[in-house]
């Protein structure tokens, strides 16, 4: 058992080069995207009130 705070989902979208992916404060790391809107959608699934 991890003595630790809730972990709040907040999500962000990260550029690099052609592709974008999501990123969360909880470690989850979405796959790359060469749309952003996808990248965004795939944060959305993730966390869809916290994004
Ligand atoms: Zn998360």
């Amino acid at each position: 058992m991890l003595d630790q705070p809730p972990t709040a989902h907040r999500t962000t979208t990260v550029e690099k080069g052609p592709f974008t992916h999501a990123t969360c404060t909880c470690g989850w790391r979405g796959p790359a995207r060469r749309a952003r809107d996808r990248a965004r959608r795939d944060a959305v699934e993730h966390s869809p009130s916290g994004a």
